[in-house]
């Protein structure tokens, strides 16, 4: 007869238990910080849930949840403008399905790595839970990067990436996006390519063009579903954002947007960054200014230190890696909306950011906040939506995409946005309800964590051990 003993850690007391899959996390994973830090996060948050639910450590949930599906490792050649030979490599990590395809952007970034890649996967499975929809997480990229390279060498890098992805991906099994260097260009080139070798027109990437497939409103959607989210925790403390401050980092897709909102809304939104630096501009980014900055991103591929050039009474600080600080989170502001990267606010910010009178948080970027900082935040008790939660407006909409897609019809700008918007609030509303549940009411951390694992764990129990 087989054996029923469970060779993993069934057996412990769930923080034994919990413990013990993290330090395998670390023991399996070496050299990759990012998605330990991401693990870790997530399983505190599930202290709770595994005392009340025993089920799921009998049934090696976690040792499951937190090893992918699927990993995609591959080599990506491409010609550049002089001929020469490049060579890339090209990722896309399947993590999890239990509640639908594979979902996730992909990032074209020299910092990209398997460890950054297998995090930003993790983080998905519980924010595409979270969106309602029916997707399951998955991410992807390459080193490669964008910035510096013509029209032609992007195309070229982008046809021999999808030469390879194409055998991995469909509508119904993977269905990759745009994430940091991947916008509506990229996604164009990889969509064509794919389109050529497996001669079929499908919902197979979401972020396309709006004559062929794409969404009203999905550029918009993370920046403005981190807005919507940022306005539903103000209003439960019976506050708007209206004439707040607001510190926004990046300068790119979701920065963009997110200003754009913030102006809807009423705020006064004062900086952006990028790489190479930060502005600060006191009058505010006003819609005229915001046409210049997407103009300078989007069009002619420039940097944001020409904005102080541009516009008088705006500063300039150049970014310097021996500060163990970011100017921009030391600004007196009302409002902070991270949407650069990952780990860009550390616990020092978070102390400035307390220190000059932040009270709201609300993350587009994924994991911008070190697990110190987070912890610093909700010791403060201010209003903070986490990367899972408040940027997850994307994929819901990219989850919109989807079922356009699939009925063959396309809604309008207003139906779509009116759907996002009460995605977030749904959203805001699951979170704010499962963290008083488990015991910590006003933590939308252990709220999102959660609230976006049950439904994916009891779908995994529901499927056996697959
Ligand atoms: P973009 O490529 O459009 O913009 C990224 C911005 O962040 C740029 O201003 C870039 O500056 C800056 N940035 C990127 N990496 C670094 C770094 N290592 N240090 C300093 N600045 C950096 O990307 P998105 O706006 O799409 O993505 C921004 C964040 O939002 C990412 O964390 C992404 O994962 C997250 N996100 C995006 C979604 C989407 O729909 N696009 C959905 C959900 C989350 P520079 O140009 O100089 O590199």
């Amino acid at each position: 007869m087989a054996s029923t003993t469970n060779t993993s850690f069934g057996k412990g007391r769930p923080d034994e238990y919990i413990d013990a899959v993290m330090n395998q996390v670390k023991a399996k994973n070496p050299a990759e910080p990012e998605f330990h830090q991401a693990v870790q996060e997530v399983l505190e948050s599930l202290r709770v849930v595994l005392h009340r639910h025993p089920e799921f450590q009998s049934a090696a949930l976690l040792e499951r949840i937190v090893e992918p599906e699927r990993v995609i490792l591959f080599r990506v050649p491409w010609f550049d403008d002089r001929g020469g030979m490049r060579v890339n490599r090209g990722f896309r990590i399947e993590m999890n399905s239990a509640i639908g395809p594979y979902k996730g952007g992909l990032r074209f970034h020299p910092s990209v790595n398997l460890g950054i890649l297998k995090f930003l996967a993790f983080e998905q499975v519980f924010k595409n839970s979270l969106t309602t929809l029916m997707m399951g997480g998955g991410k992807g990229g390459s080193d490669f990067d964008p910035k510096g390279k013509s029209d032609g060498e992007v195309m070229r890098f982008c046809q021999s990436f999808m030469t390879e992805l194409c055998r991995h991906i469909g509508p119904d099994t993977d269905v990759p996006a745009g994430d940091i260097g991947v916008g509506g260009r990229e996604i164009g080139f990889l969509f064509g390519q794919y389109k050529r070798i497996r001669n079929e027109f499908t919902g197979v990437l979401t972020g396309k063009g709006l004559n062929w497939g794409g969404s009203l409103i999905r550029p918009e959607a993370t920046g403005y579903g981190c807005v919507y989210f940022a306005d539903e925790m103000l209003k439960s403390r019976k506050d708007s954002l209206a004439g707040k401050l607001c510190l926004v980092s990046g300068s790119g897709n979701v920065s963009q947007y997110t200003v754009e909102k913030l102006l809807d809304l009423g705020a006064k939104p004062i900086t952006l960054s990028d790489s190479g630096g930060i502005i600060y501009d006191p009058a505010g980014i006003d819609r005229e200014k915001l046409a210049w900055v997407m103009d300078l991103k989007n069009q002619r591929r420039g940097r944001i230190s020409e904005y102080a050039e541009k516009f008088k009474g705006a500063d300039f600080v150049a970014a310097d890696a021996n500060r163990d600080h970011n100017p921009m989170w030391a600004i007196k502001a009302d409002c902070a909306f991270p949407s650069a990267t990952q780990n860009e606010i550390n616990a020092k910010d978070a102390a400035n950011m307390l220190k000059n009178g932040v009270k709201v948080v609300s993350e587009g970027a994924n994991m911008p906040s070190t697990l110190d900082a987070t912890r610093l935040f909700l010791e403060a008790n201010i209003l903070y939506g986490p990367a899972k939660a408040a940027n997850a407006g994307g994929v819901a909409t990219s989850g919109l995409e989807m079922s356009q897609n699939s009925m063959r019809l396309g809604w309008t700008r207003e139906e779509v946005d009116k759907r996002l918007h009460g995605i977030m609030c749904s959203i805001h509303k699951t979170c704010a309800e499962t963290a008083e549940t488990y015991g910590t009411p006003g933590n939308l951390v252990n709220g999102a964590n959660i609230g976006g694992f049950l439904k994916v764990a009891n779908a995994m129990l529901d499927q056996g051990l697959v």
